[in-house]
């Protein structure tokens, strides 16, 4: 770990620091939100704490970021216009939660009904 709390060869922590462009929609002293690369829906947005966390499985003990974290996802769905619809929150761990960056992010999906299946 980097004395500013991120990971060497993480690309979100590279996204968060803004050595890799993204398409930001939210951040705060916590919190970056940004554009999933690859959506999955019409509004498909990424949101995770600045500090490297690898993912929910090692947050349960700072309850204060986790809350910062949901709190902005829910934000960003309603700047994203999608209260009145409907959208969904995901975070995925681990090898069977089919998480392929290990850095917490909060996936913010709606625009479109989305399957009521999760797996
Ligand atoms: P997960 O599989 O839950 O770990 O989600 C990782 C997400 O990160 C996927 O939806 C990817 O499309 C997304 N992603 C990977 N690289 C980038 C990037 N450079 N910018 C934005 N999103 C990315």
């Amino acid at each position: 770990m980097n004395s500013d709390g991120s990971a060497p060869g993480c690309i979100f922590c590279a996204i968060i620091s803004g050595e890799i462009p993204s398409d930001r929609v939210y951040a705060d002293d916590q919190v970056v939100a940004f554009r999933d690369i690859d959506p999955q829906a019409p509004s498909h947005v990424l949101v995770a704490p600045r500090r490297h966390v690898a993912s929910i499985d090692e947050l349960k003990d700072d309850q204060e970021l986790l809350g910062r974290v949901m709190a902005a996802a829910v934000t960003v769905a309603q700047t994203e216009n999608l209260a009145e619809t409907g959208y969904r929150l995901a975070t995925n761990h681990g090898r069977d939660g089919a998480q392929s960056v290990a850095h917490l992010h909060i996936h913010v999906l709606g625009g479109r009904a989305l399957s009521g299946r999760l797996g």
